[in-house]
């Protein structure tokens, strides 16, 4: 009420950084918003560094289903978040982390401590949940963490037309609940392949009529 700059002993003009999470299921839209967002950053002149993971196009890059593309730096489980960015010759602003969800819980603490202790902005994007609608580990940590959550839904649509919310594990025409956490699919041939459900048609395990190939598509 009385005199706000009390309250913080942030410098004059200084605002705290932050961290935010934006999920959803596949095709949403998220890498396209992740290099949209770098683009916007960039072009105010703000450093920033984009980030990922097993992306759909097997290399060190961040490309969205609508073609567009980017060289990113691949995040090992090694890689130490807070190290590659305060060993970078210049100040970085900003971090895109695509697929974020992949990432290690503790390179998600990492990405806390870059915003708490080094000022750094970090935009993060990723699935929420596994094939089986449990939340992979890195995603909980974020939705812990983050400053600001939010799901995006770009229309991606369930055959029944609901929207899509769960992604379901495909192999071989059958939907799948258990296995690995993490599997590579939608790649020109692999067995694996992914599919985009509705709540109630994820829990039912229904396909839908001609559930071919529709999301294998090549990347
Ligand atoms: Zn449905």
């Amino acid at each position: 009420m009385t005199d706000l700059s009390a309250l913080s002993p942030a410098p004059a003009g200084a605002r705290d950084a932050v961290l935010k999470f934006y999920f959803g299921p596949m095709d949403c839209g998220k890498s396209t918003l992740a290099l949209q967002m770098n683009y916007n950053h960039a072009r105010q002149g703000r450093r920033g560094l984009v980030l990922t993971k097993h992306d759909r196009s097997g290399g060190p890059r961040v490309t969205s289903r609508i073609g567009l593309g980017r060289d990113a730096i691949e995040v090992e489980d090694d890689l130490d978040l807070v190290a590659l960015v305060t060993s970078h010759d210049e100040r970085i602003d900003y971090l895109i982390c695509d697929e974020a969800c992949f990432y290690t819980v503790a390179q998600i603490e990492q990405l806390a401590d870059l915003v708490d202790e080094h000022g750094v902005d970090v935009y993060a994007f990723g699935l929420a949940s596994d094939f089986r609608s449990v939340m992979f580990p890195a995603a909980q940590r974020l939705f812990e963490l983050a400053d600001e959550v939010c799901r995006l839904q770009v229309e991606v649509l369930c055959w029944c037309g609901r929207p899509g919310l769960l992604n379901a594990r495909v192999v071989g025409g059958e939907m799948v609940r258990t296995g690995e956490q993490v599997v590579i699919g939608d790649t020109a041939d692999a067995p694996v392949r992914y599919q985009v459900l509705c709540r109630r048609h994820h829990r039912a395990g229904q396909l839908g009529e001609g559930s071919g190939s529709e999301s294998g598509s090549a990347a």
